[in-house]
């Protein structure tokens, strides 16, 4: 396995490679790496020749600079479990090296950016589109890889590559759980002892809502008693449970049999804040 660290090393070493014909499957990630992570390594170790990872923790999708400043980091661990899963390349760079000089450029979203995630993270997205835009031009992919528990994350890289006819195909990878349910995510090692026994409860409540909406009841009636059930949680703060279209990610108050839907939510367990989401295919 390769590590580079500069944009001009990185982008020499695929110059090199493109005349062999070498697909190249892209996974960006922002680090401390679990089973999900792995998962897109997986995928992309399937469908491609050559699977190049990223690391980068990208400040300018943090809303809470104390987010940024306690978000785990375990830079030698991480590249071990790389190169044990079977990665090819790995790029990580400074902070200096992907923001160098002025940056000025905002993306904007539309309606995406103001719901759901986008509607309790301002400006999350646009620095999220910015490190995606970035990393695919400095890797030009032949596919990329994300996964299904940041939904609404997959959805604005969707329209951002449709609109500027970027020449990437995207992937969406499902969510990979604990054995208890409770999606893995960076974010999880930061919980205390109390409150991971507790976070399980989150897919249990998405669960829930979902049989209870495959049984046929109304999506306010399922929406109510979801909130209801953080509300008797006092140490799981929901700050908002959606049911949307999984396409447009519009929010839904009428069920039809066509649609097909997403369950998302965002909590707090303390200062720790997880999202998930289950997706009801009609
Ligand atoms: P992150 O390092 O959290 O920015 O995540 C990097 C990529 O891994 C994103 O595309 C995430 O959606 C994906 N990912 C994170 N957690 C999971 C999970 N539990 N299962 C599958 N993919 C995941």
């Amino acid at each position: 396995m390769e590590v580079y660290h500069t944009i001009e090393a990185m982008r020499s070493k695929l110059k090199g490679l493109r005349p062999l014909g070498k697909t190249i499957g892209l996974v960006p990630t922002m680090g401390a790496l679990h089973a999900g992570h792995l998962s897109l390594l997986k995928a992309s170790q399937q469908d491609c020749d050559l699977t190049l990872a990223t690391i980068f923790v990208n400040p300018t999708q943090f809303n809470n600079p104390e987010d940024l400043k306690t978000y785990p980091k375990q830079l030698e661990t991480d590249i071990k479990m790389l190169e044990k899963a079977g990665c090819d390349l790995v790029f990580i760079p400074e902070v200096e090296e992907i923001y160098a000089g002025e940056s000025i450029l905002e993306i904007k979203f539309g309606e995406l950016e103001h719901i759901m995630e986008g509607k309790y993270r301002p400006g999350h997205f646009s620095g999220v589109g910015l490190i995606v835009a970035k990393l695919l031009n400095i890797t030009s992919p032949d596919i990329a890889y994300f996964g299904q528990k940041d939904l609404q994350q997959f959805n604005i890289i969707k329209q951002m590559v449709n609109e500027l006819f970027m020449p990437v195909k995207l992937k969406l990878m499902p969510i990979i759980r604990e054995e208890d349910g409770l999606a893995m995510s960076s974010r999880n090692r930061k919980l205390s002892e109390k409150q991971r026994l507790l976070a399980p409860k989150i897919y249990q409540a998405l669960s829930n809502a979902k049989r209870m909406l495959m049984a046929g009841k109304d999506i306010p009636d399922v929406t109510e008693k979801t909130k209801a059930y953080f509300a008797e949680l006092s140490d799981i703060r929901l700050e908002y449970f959606e049911v949307v279209n999984l396409e447009t990610l519009k929010s839904i108050n009428m069920l039809s049999q066509a649609e097909p839907l997403a369950l998302c939510l965002a909590c707090y367990l303390g200062d720790v804040r997880l999202i998930d989401n289950v997706v009801i295919e009609q």
